[in-house]
């Protein structure tokens, strides 16, 4: 049986990660002017790469897949997992293929040494099925440490995290905030809730889900569920970008500025 992982819970671990994201901070600016969504999928499923791409080139958008490496053609509890064909459809179509690690590591427990052993055989696998070395990365189980931001931070432009949130004017590029997409349309509130506030005022807004699925496990989401998003965001004139695409053009404002 393939029982999900749970990172350490209780009051230690909730002070430790408040501490984490105050350190090993990368500072951008995201309020100059534009309001930006991006769509990223994590592990990744195969619903996630068919139905999940689908929805997003029906508006002509392109999302970003944090790829576990070692999951390639396996089955766990997010459904069958992304095979070669997937990978390789993905790239042909522009969306962006980032790093989560090659065995889904936790990057908050784990030494430097071994967390650079799974992004040097992620790359080399990813480049094996013909994708560009990533630019980006997303934290597995959303767990940093001010050592992993540090490290991973040398080798990404810009690393995600889990917590809800619209990145903003002191956002973390080591630790950007991500607000998950889960459930179905009786859940549409929180990401909508996001969608109506980054209208309010300039931000990066990135969304993340895993399996897109009728019948989403814990972590997914159903298909309506994101079509209810992308609608939002469309009748909103958001620009919809890749996480890298997102990040570079930020980048080029603040330098502007
Ligand atoms: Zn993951």
């Amino acid at each position: 049986m393939n029982i999900p992982y749970s990172p350490s819970s209780g009051v230690f671990g909730a002070l430790k990660r408040r501490m984490t994201r105050l350190q090993a901070r990368k500072t951008m600016d995201c309020t100059k002017g534009r309001r930006i969504v991006s769509f990223s999928f994590d592990d990744f499923p195969r619903s996630a790469a068919q139905i999940g791409a689908q929805t997003l080139e029906n508006y002509g958008w392109r999302g970003t897949y944090y790829t576990s490496t070692g999951f390639e053609s396996t089955k766990n509890h997010l459904g069958p997992l992304f095979t070669a064909q997937d990978v390789a459809r993905l790239v042909s179509k522009g969306h962006e293929i980032g790093c989560h690690t090659e065995n889904h590591v936790d990057c908050a427990l784990n030494p430097p040494v071994v967390v650079e052993r799974e992004i040097r055989q992620n790359q080399k696998r990813l480049r094996a099925l013909g994708a560009p070395t990533p630019r980006t990365f997303a934290y597995p189980f959303g767990e940093a440490s001010a050592h992993s931001k540090a490290l991973l931070g040398q080798h990404y432009a810009c690393l995600r995290g889990v917590k809800n949130g619209i990145n903003r004017r002191f956002a973390d590029a080591h630790q950007l905030y991500a607000t998950a997409l889960e459930g179905g349309l009786d859940d549409k509130a929180l990401a909508l809730s996001f969608v109506d506030d980054l209208a309010k005022a300039p931000g990066w807004l990135i969304f993340y889900s895993h399996d897109i699925s009728p019948n989403p496990g814990e972590w997914g989401c159903t298909p309506e569920l994101l079509q209810a998003v992308c609608e939002a965001v469309k009748m909103a004139g958001f620009e919809v970008l890749p996480i890298i695409e997102a990040y570079s053009q930020l980048e080029l404002l603040e330098k502007a500025a």
